[in-house]
């Protein structure tokens, strides 16, 4: 049973090719959409966030000192909230929507880059380009492994992780965030502040546990927080993945408008949404108003509804993860190399496959 609305629902099967809904959003629609929303941001409702993390983490470390199995494992789904909320503040403070102020982004960036183990200027700098080139499979950061699994097929271990639900590509995106450094210098990206902030992100980190190490020792015991780390890293890919994979893919790059054509909006339940993952999840409105803070997106997304009719794409809770998890991975790949690549530059209204490759 399909639960989602997918353009893989409306795959003409002569052709293999996504037939979108007719109805769309020009540059006029996006900006009218755009006046109604405020964008200026607020740091109170972070703030709330971060206070509750504290008290979590205060209540984790009462649990753990009780000698009780389901105290113990109470504290790693609560800790593994906190790791989570911190990605998601990490995020905001990434687009600078969690302050007006650019120094308070960054300090409560790096903060929250401790509790979710990812460098905090790295993970900035591949964001952005994910947001510069959302759904192109050549420069899109984010399917670049889609990429390399198109020409060459999906490793076995990748595959047998996809349909036994073990987050592996979580995980190994990690390393991928901590090593960015070197990467940026191997292809000529780096610069002198590039290199300076990279390197404070990256090494913040270890300084960070080391702190922690002393104020808290029980907290990075690893048997306190292994569990919890392994659902993060499953939240981390049930989250993530359905925002972008089986969606549209472009040769160019799209205009900030049309972006609803290579994302997917996931709903969840209010608190899930609101407290968990920061409405991360409002995803088609995140990335055509990538400046807007969270708290305001459910506003967006009402809004991105009713300008978008058909063309909105929504799943409902995990079951894009239900419904394809039980496929092969490779099948899923295959699709972008048997479906023609809709060319970028076309217009709303023009959805014709304008290029095969
Ligand atoms: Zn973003």
């Amino acid at each position: 049973m399909i639960y989602y609305v997918d353009s893989m629902d409306t795959l003409t099967a002569a052709e293999g090719l996504p037939a979108e809904p007719s109805v769309g959003l020009d540059k006029h629609g996006y900006q009218r959409v755009r006046s109604a929303l405020a964008f200026n941001p607020s740091f109170l409702p972070t703030l709330c966030i971060l206070v509750m993390d504290a008290m979590i983490l205060a209540a984790v470390a009462m649990l753990l000192r009780q000698d009780s199995t389901p105290a113990f494992l109470f504290s790693q789904v609560l800790l593994a909230v906190v790791f989570f909320n911190c990605f998601s503040v990490l995020h905001e403070c990434g687009h600078g929507t969690a302050s007006r102020f650019r120094w308070v982004n960054t300090l409560v960036g790096h903060l929250a880059s401790t509790f979710c183990f990812i460098p905090y200027y790295p993970w900035k700098y591949i964001h952005l380009k994910h947001h510069t080139w959302t759904g192109s499979i050549d420069r899109d950061p984010v399917l670049r492994s889609l990429q390399r699994w198109r020409n060459s097929g999906v490793p076995r271990i990748v595959r047998f992780a996809w349909w036994t639900w073990i987050p592996l590509a979580a995980l190994l995106q990690h390393f991928v965030y901590l090593t960015y450094p070197y990467v940026m210098w191997r292809s000529g990206e780096m610069t002198r502040i590039k290199l300076a902030r990279t390197l404070c992100s990256v090494l913040w980190l270890p300084a960070g546990y080391a702190c922690l190490a002393i104020v808290a020792p029980d907290l990075v015991a690893p048997r306190n927080w292994l569990l919890a780390v392994a659902l993060f890293l499953i939240a981390e890919e049930l989250v993530n993945i359905p925002h972008h994979v089986d969606m549209s893919a472009f040769d160019t790059k799209l205009p900030i408008w049309e972006q609803y054509r290579a994302t997917r909006s996931c709903y969840y339940p209010l608190g899930v949404s609101e407290l968990l993952v920061l409405n991360f999840n409002f995803h088609t409105e995140h990335h055509l108003f990538p400046s807007l803070p969270w708290y305001r997106l459910r506003g967006a997304r009402k809004l991105l509804k009713q300008a978008l009719g058909e063309r909105y794409q929504e799943a409902i809770g995990i079951a894009w993860n239900i419904e394809h998890r039980k496929r092969d991975l490779q099948s899923i790949i295959d699709r972008y190399r048997s479906t023609p690549v809709l060319d970028g530059t076309s217009g709303v209204s023009d959805d014709q496959p304008s290029r095969q490759r």
